[in-house]
């Protein structure tokens, strides 16, 4: 979805819809990074020295909500992800990094659902490891 047809979604429900949520809307659908609460509201803080932790977090809230972002936990921090569609996070387990892999995940969940009679509504896939700048270093 693109950035304005969220930020109109949101406003015909009725949400306040600042300059301040608009850029950390944007922020947290364009990066590539999986930041943390604290980390968007440094990047925006930038832009908008009087935002609090607390909009970031309100933000946060709501596009989780309506399932624009996914929630990554990773050592009790939450990490937010702008890709809601499937895909495979790398997360590193000593700088933290997570990046993003493309690989075709219908398979997996084709041949779980058979084995199981599960039905499959959403899944999450996270690998554990060193990136390649931390491997070399430990
Ligand atoms: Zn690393
Ligand atoms: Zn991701």
């Amino acid at each position: 979805m693109q950035l304005e047809q969220i930020v109109t979604n949101l406003r015909e429900e009725g949400f306040r819809i600042t300059p301040q949520r608009i850029a950390i809307v944007d922020y947290v659908l364009s990066t590539e990074e999986h930041p943390s609460a604290e980390q968007i509201h440094n990047v925006i803080k930038k832009k908008y020295p009087m935002v609090s932790l607390s909009t970031v977090y309100k933000t946060l809230d709501l596009l989780r909500q309506k399932q624009l972002v996914k929630q990554i936990e990773i050592g009790g921090e939450a990490r937010f992800d702008g890709h809601t569609d499937e895909h495979i996070n790398l997360i590193c387990m000593k700088c933290g990094k997570i990046e993003d892999v493309d690989e075709d995940l219908k398979e997996i969940q084709v041949r779980a659902a058979r084995k199981s009679k599960y039905q499959i509504v959403k899944s999450s896939f996270e690998l554990f490891g060193y990136c390649s700048a931390c491997k070399t270093h430990s």
